[in-house]
């Protein structure tokens, strides 16, 4: 079973280092699409799931434990 090769990995967003196209605020994060380049929040109430781009549908933000995830959006 051969891996994908443009696989992006999951990474998790910095507190505090945030990125210019990046927020993170309570229970609201934002960020900005590595596909399309949309901004779009994402809420830990309102997304339990998660939230994925909502122009491309490439990139999915979650709420986990470790702390807000950005990742390909491979599960839809
Ligand atoms: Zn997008």
């Amino acid at each position: 079973m051969p891996e994908p090769i443009y696989y992006r990995e999951m990474r998790l967003l910095d507190k505090n280092n945030l990125g210019q196209d990046e927020d993170w605020y309570g229970n609201t994060a934002a960020i900005r699409c590595f596909a399309c380049g949309k901004v779009f929040v994402t809420s830990q109430v309102l997304h339990r799931k998660g939230r994925v781009c909502p122009v491309c549908g490439k990139c999915k933000v979650a709420f986990t434990k470790e702390g807000v995830s950005v990742s390909e959006a491979t599960d839809l």
